[in-house]
């Protein structure tokens, strides 16, 4: 079952060590500008996230640079953009179709994720995301083609391996996404 992803506390550090690898690449690619980039977090209360794991998602890992003051935010797995809930929430419950939609429903309610927030979530995969210059970009890489009506489930079923891999794989695949260019 997949919402147990939410409470399984070895995969929800996974996340966080995989942030923590993009923020040392971050961290080491330094400033355009040439100046060292120092640790400035922004503090998150992220929803949707298990009590026992919270203190792994509370904070966003951003640098602020030492010369310019300009910010660094890393990409990361456990948010999507600047959106309350965890990147991995916004997957499980935006999913209408697809073997997991029967714990898409379990997230929902677990969490209590308002119905016109899940709703604005599913208009994102089916309206925005296609246009997103990260996926006009990097589409082309599945043969065939996705199909975006059917948007998430379609891209989650083209990672393989087991459930949790193949979310593990999308968010990996989808961090650009958490940054603003
Ligand atoms: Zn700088």
């Amino acid at each position: 079952m997949c919402h147990a992803l939410l409470q399984n506390p070895k995969f929800l550090s996974l996340l966080l060590q995989i942030d923590t690898d993009l923020a040392t690449q971050t961290r080491s690619d330094g400033c355009p500008c040439g100046g060292n980039l120092h640790r400035a977090d922004y503090p998150r209360k992220p929803k949707g996230c298990p009590k026992e794991v919270r203190h792994a998602f509370d904070s966003r890992l951003s640098f602020c640079c030492g010369v310019c003051r300009k910010r660094a935010t890393c990409a990361s797995v456990r948010f999507l953009g600047r959106r309350v809930y965890l990147g991995l929430v916004v997957l499980l419950a935006s999913v209408r179709r697809w073997q997991i939609s029967a714990s898409a429903a379990q997230v929902v309610q677990m969490l209590e994720v308002p119905q016109r927030t899940v709703a604005r979530w599913r208009s994102w995969w089916l309206q925005i995301f296609p246009a997103t210059p990260m996926w006009v970009a990097d589409c082309a890489r599945f043969m065939p083609p996705v199909c975006s009506e059917h948007l998430p489930h379609s891209l989650i079923e083209r990672f393989e391996g087991s459930t949790a891999s193949s979310l593990l794989h999308l968010l990996v695949f989808l961090r650009p996404l958490s940054v603003r260019h």
